[in-house]
Parts: C-alpha cells; structure tokens; sequence
C-alpha cells in the first residue's frame, strides 16, 4: 500500500471517519493505548510526526490526541492517551472491534528532516513522549543521517514511564542514548542497572557527555515548561521545533 504523508489539511476536516480498536494497551494506571485502523472503504491517514488527530467518542465528546505510532505503517493508527476527563475516561474503556470517529491529522510536525546531518535531542517528560515517539521512530529508521541522538525523559514515578521495553530496546539496539529520570525514586529503581536516573542538570558527567552547545543540535521537546527553562542542556539547544496545533 503507499500512502503520501500530506502537506495540506485534509480535504474534509470536519468529518470523523470511522475507525475500529485492533488493539487496547495499558501503559500506566491512567495511560493506555489505542492501535486503529480504518473501517472498511476507509483509507488509512498517512501523518508526519507530530501531528495530532480530532478523536471522537460516540455519544460523549471528541478531543485532540497526538498520533504516537510509527509514521512508516500508518495503516495502524496510533495514539496514547492519559485519562483525565469524561472524553479521555470513555476511551479508555474502548476494547478491540469498538468503533470510534477520527479526523485529521492536524498541526505541524518536528523538523526531523531539516534535522538531517546534525545532532538531535529529545526532551520529554510524562505523557509528552508519545507525541515525540513518531518523530523517534523517523529518526532512527534513518539513524545515519543522524549524529548522536539524545532523549532525556522524566517520569514521576518508575511506574508512570511510558514505552518502558521500548527505551530499553532503542538504547540496546541503536546508538541513541537515553536518559530517564523520575521526581520519586524507588529502591527497585534505584538498584535497576537499565535505566540511568541521574538528573543531568545536575550530574558533571552528563553534561560533559551532553553539550548541546558544542555543537549544532536540533531540539523537539514536549515537557512541562520548567523542564525546558531550568534544563541548561535544552534552554542551550539552537534550533527547537514544537509543533503547534494548526
Ligand atoms: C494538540 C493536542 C495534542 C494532545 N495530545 C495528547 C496526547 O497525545 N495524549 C494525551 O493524553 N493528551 C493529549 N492532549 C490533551 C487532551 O486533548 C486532553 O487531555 C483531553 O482533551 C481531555 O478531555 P476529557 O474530555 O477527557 O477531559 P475534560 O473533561 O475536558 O477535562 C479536562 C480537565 O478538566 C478536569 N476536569 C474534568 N472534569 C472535571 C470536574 N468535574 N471538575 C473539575 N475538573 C474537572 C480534568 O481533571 C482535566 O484536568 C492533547 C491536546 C492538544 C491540544
């Protein structure tokens, strides 16, 4: 099947098309995932990274979720959500062959392509993963265009990091260097030989290891804004690109 990833909005933006659950994950307590494919005669929506579709719940409201799948097989619609509400709740309550309407995409993406050639480093912390993690599977499905390729991710708790065997498994597999820290360590955590938890800010080594200014690094952050002021690594990184809702 091809699919062009598409540089105009969507012809018709204001129809959900109907989409059916293949497959329910639970991530976290309140985090959970939604594999999607179109229903039949629909075709499936090609997206760039970052960008986000209008997910709608029958009978109970239609919100905005980023698309957290691999932008390479957009046959299957991926998107992670954190319940916080009535729209987010009913969603996660969605299991496989439920229907559900879908327009978009939406916004704009990360300048994983400008970033060809250069350095790139990921910030995230909690749900903003999901967002970055097209933009990751992109740039490591083309690692050596790349030159190091950074992710630092905070969680609050050891059991709130998402995609958790995926950042084991991108760390063992390519040469990305992850870096997770949590605001409440536990003792598993703490004895874990997988996960580095220093918080960089604040570690020497770190920072001798990760100087975005030595260089010309390409920044996509999707954080809580006082982890991208107060970080020296991100406040140094030249060219940041965050896709807004458009
Ligand atoms: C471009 C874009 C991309 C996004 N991508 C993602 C994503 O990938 N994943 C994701 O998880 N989220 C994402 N969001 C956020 C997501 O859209 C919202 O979490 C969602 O719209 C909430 O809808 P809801 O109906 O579940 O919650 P709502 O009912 O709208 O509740 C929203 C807020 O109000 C509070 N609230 C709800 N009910 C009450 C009440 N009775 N009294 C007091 N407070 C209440 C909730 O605690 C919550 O803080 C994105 C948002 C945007 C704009």
């Amino acid at each position: 099947m091809t699919v062009t990833a598409p540089h105009a909005p969507p012809a018709a933006p204001m129809t959900p098309h109907p989409f059916v659950v293949q497959r329910a994950l639970r991530e976290t307590d309140d985090t959970f995932t939604l594999e999607l494919a179109a229903d039949r005669g629909f075709e499936p929506l090609a997206f760039r990274p970052g960008q986000f579709n209008m997910l709608y719940v029958f009978g109970v409201g239609e919100v905005p979720i980023s698309i957290s799948g691999d932008p390479a097989t957009p046959q299957t619609l991926v998107h992670t959500t954190r319940v916080v509400g009535a729209t987010t709740r009913a969603m996660g309550q969605l299991k496989r062959g439920d229907q559900l309407g879908v327009r978009g995409p939406f916004g704009t993406a990360w300048p994983v392509e400008e970033a060809e050639g250069q350095d790139v480093l990921f910030v995230a912390g909690g749900i903003g993963l999901a967002p970055l993690r097209p933009a990751l599977y992109r740039v490591l499905a083309r690692r050596e265009r790349y030159g190091r390729v950074v992710l630092l991710y905070g969680a609050r708790t050891p059991d709130d990091i998402l995609f958790r065997r995926e950042l084991r498994n991108w760390r063992a597999d390519f040469d990305l260097e992850v870096h997770v820290t949590v605001d409440r360590a536990t003792r598993e955590w703490l004895m874990s030989p997988t996960m580095s938890i220093r918080l960089p800010s604040r570690s020497p080594s770190f920072s001798r290891k990760v100087n975005p200014s030595s260089s010309a690094w390409v920044g996509c952050s999707c954080a809580p804004s006082p982890a991208l002021t107060t970080n020296p690594f991100t406040c140094r990184a030249r060219k940041w690109g965050a896709p807004e809702a458009g």
